[in-house]
């Protein structure tokens, strides 16, 4: 039976981390089917079964809130676009419509298909991506689904972000397993019933993002030409737990990057110029957002070191659409500079034996599509020209 546990923070969350804490709980423990913080500060938990012990709940609750809010310091956000005021013609949840219309359909938690008008919308914005990566001479690449255990390790990724992880395996080189698999695996509630101990250990891992690969295969050698600039669109996964209900956050999505590899100023210049490009773009098809600083979702022991730094070298943006029914913001994409981390740890070097800075502008394109007919509805007619214009119905 579904039981409610209110807990009062022995430290306080202040407002701006309200969010990065909640997100959070959700993976404190398996008991827990949803979780969030009211006005006053007490984190309300939704429990599904009421098997965890309270105690031991209350203390793991604790102690994430105390390792990401305690002396954690006000960021100054800092606002570089301010386009939230645009007048847009809709105001509706599109979600049902796009269910009944057969334009969206939920395969499983956070795993979605797209009918026939999403997908040539997301064909629009691409088509316009590829133009803006031409402008940079970014050249395409292909990249694969699954990422090197033993390469995203070389990139602390497992101490970033273990919380998001999706892993990779199959059975084991061994005939009696598989036979054992093929006579006896079902799918029950809880998942397949297949014993842990048939599965390979992991060596891939589904990718969580599409600018590593980049990096990785730069890997150990000098950069040539001393930079590079290139684009490509990949599936992403990343494991959202109790938040991923609705399109705003899916295990497997889609991203388009454009990614640049060079001196530190080379990245930044790049980065800006990428900017100002979609600016006009954005301004062009009226969407109502804002670009400001931001942080990466850390998980909680990297939590507070990490987004102290990312806000100190202002190293991410993000573009946040206006979502008009519920008067909030998503981040339809970013715009991140990763200073020399990935030089450093992948060892890619500048001629002059420096290690080379990255950066990347990354769009999620199912959220983009989503704020997009948040803002402008399901109606292709009543589309800004450019996109309708653009848009083979
Ligand atoms: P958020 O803070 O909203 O989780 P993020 O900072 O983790 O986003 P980035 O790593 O900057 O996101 O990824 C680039 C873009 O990919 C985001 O701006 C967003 O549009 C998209 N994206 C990220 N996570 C998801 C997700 N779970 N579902 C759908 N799109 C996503
Ligand atoms: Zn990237
Ligand atoms: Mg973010």
């Amino acid at each position: 039976m579904a039981e409610i546990m209110r807990i009062t923070p022995a430290v306080t969350i202040p407002d701006h981390l309200l969010g990065q804490v909640q997100s959070k709980l959700a993976y404190v423990d398996e008991d827990i089917a949803a979780a969030s913080i009211s006005s006053d500060g007490t984190i309300e938990l939704q429990l599904r079964n009421g098997n965890a012990s309270s105690e031991s709940l209350e203390e793991k609750v604790q102690r994430v809130v105390a390792e990401m809010a305690k002396g954690a310091m006000q960021p100054k956000v800092e606002v570089l676009e301010d386009h939230l005021g645009r007048k847009v013609p809709f105001a509706s949840d599109p979600m049902s419509e796009l269910m009944s219309r057969g334009e969206l359909s939920l395969e499983q938690t956070g795993i979605y298909s797209f009918g026939p008008m999403v997908t040539r919308l997301i064909e629009v914005f691409e088509s316009y991506f590829l133009e803006l990566a031409t402008e940079f001479g970014a050249k395409p690449q292909r990249f694969p689904t699954l990422i090197s255990a033993e390469k995203l390790g070389r990139v602390n990724y497992f101490r970033a972000f273990p919380h998001s992880l999706t892993f990779a395996t199959h059975l084991r080189e061994d005939l009696d397993t598989i036979s054992d698999f093929a006579e006896h695996a079902a799918h029950e509630a809880a998942g397949l019933n297949t014993p842990p101990e048939s599965f390979a250990r992991i060596q891939a891992l589904l990718s969580p993002a599409v600018c590593y690969h980049l990096y990785f295969a730069l890997a150990d050698k000098p950069l040539p030409d001393g930079k590079l600039a290139a684009t490509a669109v990949g599936h992403c996964f990343r494991y959202e737990s109790n938040n991923l209900t609705t399109l705003e956050r899916m295990w497997d999505f889609t991203m388009r990057e454009i990614i640049f590899v060079g001196p530190m100023d080379y990245v930044l210049e790049n980065r800006e110029a990428a900017r100002k490009l979609v600016a006009e773009y954005l301004e062009k098809i009226g969407l109502a957002y804002k670009v400001e600083s931001a942080n990466d979702p850390f998980f909680v022991g990297e939590f507070r070191k990490q987004s102290a730094f990312q806000n100190a070298f202002q190293l991410k943006y993000e573009i946040r659409a206006q979502l008009p029914f519920k008067n909030e913001t998503l981040a339809v994409g970013s715009y991140n500079h990763h200073q020399d981390f990935f030089g450093r740890n992948l060892n890619i070097t500048l001629p002059d034996g420096k290690p080379a800075h990255t950066g990347c502008v990354a769009f999620g394109l199912e959220r983009l599509a989503y704020a997009f007919l948040c803002q402008f509805g399901l109606d292709s007619t009543k589309w800004p020209a450019p996109i309708r214009e653009a848009f083979v119905g």
